[in-house]
């Protein structure tokens, strides 16, 4: 990265690496080239927009968790898929969505017999998600197959309600189970969906794997993919569909902050950043997990070990522990790493915090301003 260059920006700020949005879409386009899968980028992990013309070459689409999504997937990739799946769509919202969206996914055959007529009618592509109530993950959070999950149908639930008519309407089925797992993960859970649904396979055009596959990090098993894919593919004649949100932007932002004090609690070395985990990086705290840090290390690795937090009111906006070979000092920069997902389209103000400006590195190495934040962006959305 022109860290040369950046050190002249104000923090807090987010820089893009279009070399490395570039290096990931490879990877994904190689995979679809070589099983006829089609990957989408989930929107709800990286929507900022202005760089899906860098990936657009390399994916067939954007998925969308919503109306909005679907028209910000419709507007800013024009001429690609673009698929929707919702916990539940709202009357006042479905024509629009049919608007933008071609394949509309419904969590419940109560959704599908509602709004399915008029997706047909519409002529988009209609599915289901289902629930094949196979864990392969220990965040409570971020599992679907957990007890009493409103997530998907389970077998029970199909066989209750979905009617032969119902099933008429099915071009495909979705599930979505998978967080930050490996090939090995989604082979035992398309077992578990074959267990619990192979029967209705056979009739559909498509499957959706979800997201949730770490694809572009770098232990992960992609001939296993590939493996899976294909053999899925060619037993039940479908088209494959994975949607990564992570996978796509993995490793290709930074959130540059400036150390803004420094003090002490006991053992503990205290250090406030001008970004904030609660604000910043959310899922630092839901999650949670601990956002790498360049030329930093893990507690106790290096000589100087610090706690890093933002400047809020909460006691839990910790980041984590990192150390440095160095004593930090007020006034220096620290730039976390992989922040480009679920960050920038998860930003809140709470506190009244500045969200972070946006620029991108482009190829050149030059760095370009794409969004500058301040009080207006804080202000506008509570009240006259
Ligand atoms: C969250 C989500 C994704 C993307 O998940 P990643 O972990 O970012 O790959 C895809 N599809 C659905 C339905 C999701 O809820």
């Amino acid at each position: 990265m022109n860290w040369q260059e950046a050190k002249q920006l104000k923090t807090p700020f987010y820089l893009l690496d279009t070399k490395k949005l570039i290096a990931n879409g490879k990877v994904l386009k190689q995979i679809q080239d070589n099983t006829g899968c089609k990957i989408l980028l989930a929107q709800k992990a990286f929507s900022a927009y202005d760089l899906y013309p860098v990936l657009e070459p390399f994916l067939a689409g954007t998925e969308a968790s919503g109306l909005y999504e679907a028209r910000l997937g419709a507007e800013k990739m024009p001429g690609k898929e673009c698929h929707v799946f919702c916990g539940a769509y709202r009357d006042d919202e479905f024509a629009d969505v049919l608007k933008y969206a071609n394949h509309i996914v419904f969590n419940s055959p109560n959704q599908l017999k509602h709004f399915g007529p008029q997706a047909k009618a519409a002529g988009k592509e209609v599915g289901l998600r289902i629930n094949p109530e196979y864990s392969t993950q220990t965040h409570a959070i971020y599992d679907p197959c957990a007890p009493g999950s409103r997530l998907g149908t389970t077998r029970e639930q199909w066989d209750k309600l979905m009617t032969p008519e119902l099933i008429a309407m099915l071009d495909g089925v979705h599930f979505h189970t998978l967080c930050e797992q490996g090939a090995e993960a989604l082979a035992v859970t398309l077992k578990g969906v074959e267990d619990k649904f192979g029967d209705v396979l056979p009739k559909l055009k498509w499957l959706n794997c979800g997201g949730g596959h770490y694809i572009t990090q770098k232990d992960y098993n992609i001939p296993l993919l590939e493996k899976l894919l294909i053999k899925w593919r060619d037993k039940f004649s479908l088209q494959m569909y994975l949607e990564p949100g992570e996978a796509v932007v993995l490793d290709a932002g930074y959130l540059v902050t400036t150390v803004l004090d420094l003090t002490q609690n006991g053992d503990y070395n205290l250090c406030i950043v001008d970004a904030s985990g609660a604000c910043h990086m959310p899922d630092v705290i839901e999650m949670p997990y601990r956002p790498p840090m360049v030329d930093a290390g893990k507690a106790g690795e290096k000589a100087y070990t610090y706690r890093l937090g933002g400047a809020t009111c909460l006691a839990g906006d910790v980041i984590g522990d990192y150390s440095f070979d160095h004593q930090l000092k007020i006034g220096e920069r620290l730039a976390f790493a992989d922040m480009a997902l679920y960050t920038m389209c998860k930003n809140n103000t709470f506190n009244g915090m500045k969200l972070p400006d946006i620029y991108v590195e482009n190829l050149d190495g030059k760095i370009e301003l794409i969004k500058k934040f301040g009080y207006e962006d804080f202000r506008y959305r509570l009240g006259k």
